[in-house]
């Protein structure tokens, strides 16, 4: 049965633009699932033309966005709204307007452009797990500078387009709508001081206490992966419209909320854990997905899609670090992994052993496997290196140094190898300069969604406790998910918790957790 688009709007320019959107989001729809697929299921022989089609698809979504019609019929819907603005709630005004960004975004492009852009992105995440594997950073250099040249090109034009202050910010507008460096600057400076005080604080208090037991065990795989799928499903995950999958790439998470594929890094026999981590950040960012507004009239429409990648992170870090790191959350898993993974009073997976595995506190040098307090330091690096390159102020040969230099200054640790430090994220193999901030910023999100939550729950830890995740899973529907794009994210943050945007609410949260227990 196909989707219809039951609107009975009386402005008919919108109606058919409507109908556009919804064409354009099918073929959206098939670049996302196909681009799944390169990195579960597809033949390595099919790589060639995976990639043909894919950027195929792209540049086709780009000339059904910006032709003449799509202009003409954007002037009248306009129109229409200043003649009969009683006729548009706030929904359909929503919609428009973002029908209007994705078109003036997209008209600033050439469809080669887009090609090119998805294009780039393939190519680098298949490069990047090669020179990840052997460690090999020169062999990634030509196409990461490649990549430099491409989006620094493409920052041009979006910083002219949107009257950004830099290049860089143009970019990190694409990520975070509505946010200015500035901003952004004063929130990381105001973490960076106040987490390098704690850090030694809470490294010391950690080291008051009886040494944590090292897990030592072998876990079958497919049991991990069973308890993957368990708990997402839990936490609310409808495996009728989603699946889970394993990958030797990133793991990634897409697709549509009919159909959304969790893509998570292949399971390690000797940590459990690793893999469960990355099961609760993708499942965040799938149960986002699949709780968007999607059905009937709004199906595949802007104001139907996610609220960016600091809202799209939050949701994911909230159920990865906030969450799937509360002494409760253990205490409903340990007991249930005894049996799961055939052993007997091991002393690593009590609750308490556990949860002090995840929260212990210490510098690292790989970002997925930072700790709750150190993880915004290695953003922090990230973002300063982006902004630096993007600028021109460096160029990509000289981010070995830069990062070895930076992580020895500030956390006194240093990569001996190129896949401990530079190659270790697949972002800028893709193109994705401007995103890392998302990761902060949506850690910031969490913690303040969080304390909004525990007050309108009521014994909200007795319930993780109990693994009852309803009504987790109802105020978030309620509040973020079902509202798409409504509103900007700030307008919904502020709306929901009463506050704007701030790093109180992180570090009040870390203060809690890693200081007062
Ligand atoms: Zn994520």
């Amino acid at each position: 049965m196909s989707a219809e688009v039951p609107t009975q709007h009386p402005c008919h320019a919108y109606r058919s633009l409507m109908e556009r959107h919804r064409n354009v989001g099918r073929l959206a729809a098939i670049a996302e699932i196909i681009s799944r697929d390169f990195l579960t299921a597809m033949p390595e022989g099919a790589y060639m033309n995976r990639l043909d089609q894919i950027s195929y698809l792209h540049k086709r979504i780009h000339n059904d966005i910006v032709c003449c019609d799509a202009q003409r019929e954007l002037e009248e819907a306009q129109d229409h709204v200043e003649a009969h603005g009683g006729l548009w709630d706030e929904w359909d005004r929503a919609n428009l307007q973002g029908m209007v960004d994705i078109f003036r975004s997209h008209s600033i492009q050439t469809p080669e452009t887009m090609e090119e852009s998805a294009r780039i992105a393939n190519e680098g995440r298949r490069l990047h797990r090669e020179v990840l594997k052997k460690g090999d950073w020169s062999a990634g250099v030509p196409h990461l500078k490649r990549v430099v040249d491409f989006t620094r090109k493409m920052a041009e034009k979006k910083a002219k387009w949107r009257g950004s202050a830099t290049l860089y910010e143009a970019l990190v507008q694409d990520y975070s709508p509505g946010l200015d460096l500035k901003t952004i600057w004063k929130w990381f400076n105001q973490l960076d001081r106040e987490l390098l005080q704690m850090l030694p604080l809470v490294m010391e208090r950690q080291s008051q206490r009886s040494k944590i037991v090292e897990m030592t065990g072998s876990f079958d795989p497919k049991a991990q992966m069973w308890l993957n799928r368990a708990l997402i499903e839990m936490l609310g995950f409808d495996f009728d419209r989603g699946s889970l999958h394993e990958t030797s790439h990133s793991p990634v998470e897409g697709g549509t909320p009919d159909d959304t594929r969790l893509v998570i890094k292949t399971a390690d026999s000797s940590n459990f854990l690793d893999s469960l981590k990355s099961a609760l950040h993708e499942g965040g960012h799938g149960l986002y997905t699949q709780g968007l507004p999607a059905k009937g009239e709004w199906a595949y429409q802007p104001v139907a899609q996610d609220l960016g990648t600091m809202m799209h992170e939050s949701q994911a870090l909230f159920v990865e670090m906030i969450l799937g790191r509360t002494p409760e959350f253990f205490r409903f898993l340990a007991p249930r992994l005894e049996g799961l993974f055939h052993t007997i009073r091991d002393p690593a997976l009590t609750a308490e052993n556990l949860y002090r595995i995840k929260t212990n506190v210490r510098p690292t040098l790989n970002r997925r496997q930072a700790d709750e307090v150190t993880y915004f330091f290695h953003i922090f690096l990230r973002f300063q290196i982006e902004c630096d390159l993007i600028e021109g102020k460096i160029e990509v040969e000289d981010i070995p140094a830069y990062w070895t230099e930076w992580m020895h200054n500030k956390l006194g640790i240093m990569p001996q190898n190129h896949a401990e430090g530079v190659l270790q994220d697949v972002h800028w193999f893709v193109g994705k300069f401007g995103y890392f901030q998302s990761y902060t910023l949506g850690h910031m999100v969490a913690a303040q969604i969080f304390e909004r939550m525990r007050t309108d729950i009521p014994q909200i830890f007795g319930k993780i406790e109990r693994g009852d995740f309803r009504q987790v899973q109802y105020w978030l529907h309620k509040n973020i998910y079902s509202k798409g794009s409504l509103m900007p994210a700030e307008a919904l943050l502020k709306d929901v918790t009463g506050y704007k945007a701030s790093p109180d609410f992180l570090i009040s949260h870390l203060e809690n957790r890693y200081l007062s227990d």
